[in-house]
């Protein structure tokens, strides 16, 4: 009965469309996409990290109440009120020594410069009614880039293209391009294993990392793209005495700047993760470990694209295929660039190259305290759900979570060699694999699918670099080594900032290249841990 209505009155493609309809919000609902998208546990809480390195949560600050424009804290540097867009919570009067980290609020609506589609359940009916003929290319093919911009950007991975984005989206910069040797995400950002966390130990690295974290949360609905946020928890297992001491410190530390963080006992690491092996007469036997529920995995190709999208409605323009082979200067400051596609004129370069970044660097004669290492990764065949969330070892050393296809992703950290090959040791792999077997016995007879690897750039405190250089209209985004990729959003958006205004503000200022020269070091080794 119910065929011969539905062959009386609908034609097939309608059928299709709404079978489309039900299978994406049921997607949506499982993937926690814009519309049922997750808050982060703590996102609507204020932290407040002190210029002298005290620390307190909103709790600790309970009269935190006045929202103005950053110019409030600019002016005590004598910058002028207006200079920076976002908002920026400050302390009352009696607590202006304390410096909030800024809370940057959901902003669906941007101007399209460029008509985009907006992807929607409408988009996705009508385009089933018709076939699917009618998407757009997500982001506009420019073949030549123009004579000129305002700023270009080198690099088109995550930081680079959400640089971009912020650029025209904030700062009110369009005339400016990303050039990108390769196809946009196919560096790091596209080797990744996405692991996204802000469980830092220092101040400063709690700041950037956390404030990445709030703009993940929502960065699905704002780019209007899926980017399949997966807020599933990150584990970090401790092994010896010395090693849970450190790891909780790091949670005190990090409940001090108003950081999600739990210590678990081995039993409760058990219950989290079941596939944990906690049987105390193993090498390394699980004493407990952290926990950041709030941590998770993404979708890399899915943040670059979508970044790209909106940088390019926004009047950006994308140029693929086009390596920078050299900075031109007068005077002390950068006047334009060489590339493959021939000459721009350009009075700001921001330098977005991770492995790469000395090697831009010396183009202009900047000596950048970083090191390119190969990363490597790799991924088992699909299996139905095993692991539940993220588990991260530093002693075995080995992290590993489940895709969405089913696959356990795996990894551990750089191969010890200077590098520019995206390939490391096999050495590495069997290690990581070892170790891998002995947290979860239940995979030893998996089978590995495939291996790859990226160039990582490593500075020496395990910190990156957001930095003006000593030349003018150069700037440096780079030094993420091991775990840039939970940064990107955060990172692009500082920076922005940074190239805009050519001034860093209080959450990118910690990573001026200035400190290799003060010794205020960021010091994350302990925090970094196993890479990531
Ligand atoms: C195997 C692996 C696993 C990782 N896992 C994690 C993780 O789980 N969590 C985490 O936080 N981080 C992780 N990272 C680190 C993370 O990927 C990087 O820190 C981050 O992606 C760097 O961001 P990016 O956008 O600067 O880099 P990239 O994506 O590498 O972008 C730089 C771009 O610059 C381009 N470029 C270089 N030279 C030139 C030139 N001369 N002209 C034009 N373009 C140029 C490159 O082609 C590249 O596309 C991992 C890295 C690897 C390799």
């Amino acid at each position: 009965m119910v065929r011969l209505v539905a062959r009386a009155s609908f034609p097939k493609s309608v059928l299709v469309a709404v079978g489309q309809v039900v299978v994406y919000a049921e997607f949506c609902r499982i993937m926690e996409l814009p519309g049922t998208e997750r808050r982060s546990v703590r996102a609507s809480k204020e932290i407040t990290v002190s210029r002298t390195g005290k620390a307190a949560s909103a709790e600790n600050a309970p009269h935190t109440h006045q929202i103005r424009h950053l110019g409030s804290a600019a002016s005590q540097s004598g910058k002028t009120a207006a200079r920076r867009p976002f908002s920026w919570r400050m302390g009352p009067a009696s607590s202006h020594h304390l410096v909030s980290v800024p809370r940057v609020p959901h902003c669906p609506h941007f101007t399209w410069v460029f008509a985009m589609k907006r992807y929607s359940i409408g988009s996705l009916i009508r385009e089933g009614l018709r076939g699917h003929t009618g998407w757009e290319q997500a982001w506009r093919q420019v073949e030549t880039p123009k004579a000129s911009y305002d700023a270009v950007i080198i690099g088109g991975g995550g930081h680079g293209t959400a640089t971009a984005y912020y650029l025209a989206k904030e700062h009110g910069m369009r005339n400016i391009a990303v050039v990108e040797k390769g196809w946009i995400g196919g560096g790091n950002a596209g080797r990744n294993t996405t692991i996204i966390r802000s469980n830092y130990l220092n101040d400063a690295s709690a700041a950037i990392y956390q404030h990445a974290m709030d703009l993940w949360t929502t960065l699905g609905r704002e780019l209007n793209y899926n980017i399949m946020m997966s807020h599933r928890g990150v584990l970090n297992l401790a092994h010896d005495d010395g090693e849970a001491r450190a790891l909780k410190r790091r949670v005190e530390a990090n409940r001090l700047n108003g950081i999600d963080a739990a210590w678990l006992d081995a039993k409760e690491v058990q219950e989290f993760c079941p596939i944990v092996n906690i049987d105390p007469d193993i090498r390394y036997p699980v004493l407990g470990g952290t926990l950041q529920k709030v941590g998770g995995v993404n979708r890399h190709d899915a943040v670059v694209w979508g970044y790209a999208r909106a940088a390019s409605a926004l009047g950006v323009d994308i140029i693929q295929n086009c390596e920078v082979t050299d900075i031109r200067t007068e005077a002390g400051a950068v006047v334009g660039i060489e590339t493959t596609r021939g000459s721009i004129r350009t009075p700001k370069v921001a330098s977005v190259a991770a492995g790469h970044s000395s090697v831009i660097a010396k183009m202009v004669d900047v000596k950048l305290p970083i090191e390119s290492h190969p990363l490597q990764a790799l991924v088992s065949e699909p299996i139905k759900p095993l692991n539940p969330c993220v588990v991260m070892s530093n002693a075995v050393h080995v992290y590993c979570s489940q895709s969405d296809k089913g696959e356990l992703v795996i990894g551990a950290g750089i191969d010890p060699q200077i590098s520019y090959t995206q390939r490391g040791g096999f050495d590495v792999i069997e290690h990581q694999l070892a170790a891998l077997i002995e947290l979860f016995p239940i995979v030893s007879r998996l089978r590995m699918l495939r291996q790859w690897g990226g160039i990582v750039d490593v500075c020496p405190d395990a910190s990156a670099l957001i930095t003006k250089t000593k030349v003018k209209g150069f700037y440096v985004n780079g030094g993420w080594g091991t775990g840039g990729w939970k940064a990107t959003p955060g990172s692009g958006h500082v920076f922005a900032d940074l190239v805009a205004n050519d001034e860093p503000n209080e959450i990118a200022a910690p990573f001026a290249l200035d400190r290799f020269y003060s010794g205020k070091l960021v010091a994350e080794h302990g925090a970094a841990a196993v890479a990531h």
